[in-house]
């Protein structure tokens, strides 16, 4: 099989998904398959500057498509936002025969990407977060399994505060976005969500929902919190003051960022992994893969770049429709 690349890198960066190893795995498989040789770089642009590569074969992937994390690990590198970062990592790709990079990460990795291509190594971008922030793309890898990992969690918060008819205060990740907490807190039928993309009406937004509630006969309550609003220990507190209930506050943190893949981010890993490599062998280079309707994609990373998403707002009124005895 004739392919536009011989010898191509992956590497996972920025924030870790449950998922990544499953489009690592992909990237290396699919590779394999079309005789094209694939070299793990470990923690991100960091890897590519000192060279830390490792040859990885088809076996070397095996029994990694359900776990979490990532094999290659993942970093935030500084020195790679530096044109003379940026040059060391070209003249290693140079060095070791990297001819073409697989990028799997977020917005801040395909920037990074973007810069790599610039100075003439071919890339393509997967999109792999749990916070599901990348415009280009419906869909990014480990959102789903973040979702669930809240869920549960949520759950179990929720039989001990209807136990002492509490309020409860939980605060998601999402970075500056509020996907994760709107569909999470519809998934547990929380009194009230608060996003970074609605701006916060104290009276509006938490008290209201809380004396409706308790007015239809609830006796716990559930907040969830975006990240990107702040603090829910401050939620929390501006509770106390408000409405005299003494909630609990959690913290969820990086317990959503762990975990097996769900069944959906392993197969869009798998896909995308897969629609990455055939794209550079095809000789398809500086591309994003988005999910468009259900389909890949595969985007010109300026534009895909540019391209904004918005949480559906309308998923409030759904959340708000459940509120009805
Ligand atoms: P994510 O990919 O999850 O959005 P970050 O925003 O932390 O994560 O970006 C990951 C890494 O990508 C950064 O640590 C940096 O090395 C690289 N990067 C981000 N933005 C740029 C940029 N404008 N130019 C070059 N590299 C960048």
């Amino acid at each position: 099989m004739t392919t536009a690349v011989k010898r191509i890198g992956v590497l996972t960066s920025g924030g870790d998904a449950p998922g990544m190893n499953a489009a690592v795995r992909a990237v290396v498989r699919t590779a394999a398959g079309m005789g094209i040789e694939c070299v793990g770089i470990r923690r991100g642009y960091h890897g590519l500057i000192s060279g830390d590569f490792v040859t990885l074969t088809g076996n070397d992937v095996s029994h990694i498509l359900s776990e979490g994390g990532t094999m290659l690990y993942t970093a935030r590198c500084e020195e790679f936002l530096t044109v003379e970062g940026r040059k060391k990592a070209v003249s290693m790709c140079k060095l070791l025969g990297i001819e073409a990079v697989v990028a799997i990460g977020g917005d801040g990795t395909f920037r990074g990407a973007l810069e790599l291509s610039r100075m003439g190594v071919p890339v393509v971008g997967i999109p792999a977060t749990i916070d599901n922030d990348v415009g280009c793309s419906n869909y990014t890898i480990g959102f789903d399994t973040a979702c669930n990992t809240a869920i549960e969690c949520i759950d179990k918060l929720r039989d001990t505060m209807q136990s002492h008819e509490r309020c409860s205060v939980v605060e998601v990740m999402g970075r500056h976005a509020g996907f994760l907490a709107l569909y999470v807190g519809i998934a547990v039928g929380a009194t009230a969500v608060l996003i970074p993309e609605r701006e916060l009406d104290f009276e509006r937004d938490v008290v209201e929902p809380i004396r409706n509630a308790r007015l239809k006969g609830n006796t716990h309550f559930m907040i969830v919190v975006a990240e990107g609003v702040g603090s829910a220990v401050d939620i929390g507190r501006q509770i106390h003051e408000t409405i005299g209930l003494d909630p609990r506050v959690t913290v969820l943190g990086h317990i959503q960022r762990g975990g097996t893949p769900s069944a959906r981010d392993r197969e869009t890993a798998s896909r995308m992994g897969y629609a990455a490599v055939k794209s550079l062998a095809e000789g398809n280079f500086n591309t994003v893969i988005g999910t468009h309707m259900g389909d890949l994609k595969a985007l010109p990373i300026e534009e895909a770049l540019q391209m904004t998403k918005h949480v559906q707002m309308d998923r409030y009124e759904v959340l708000e429709a459940m509120h009805v005895r």
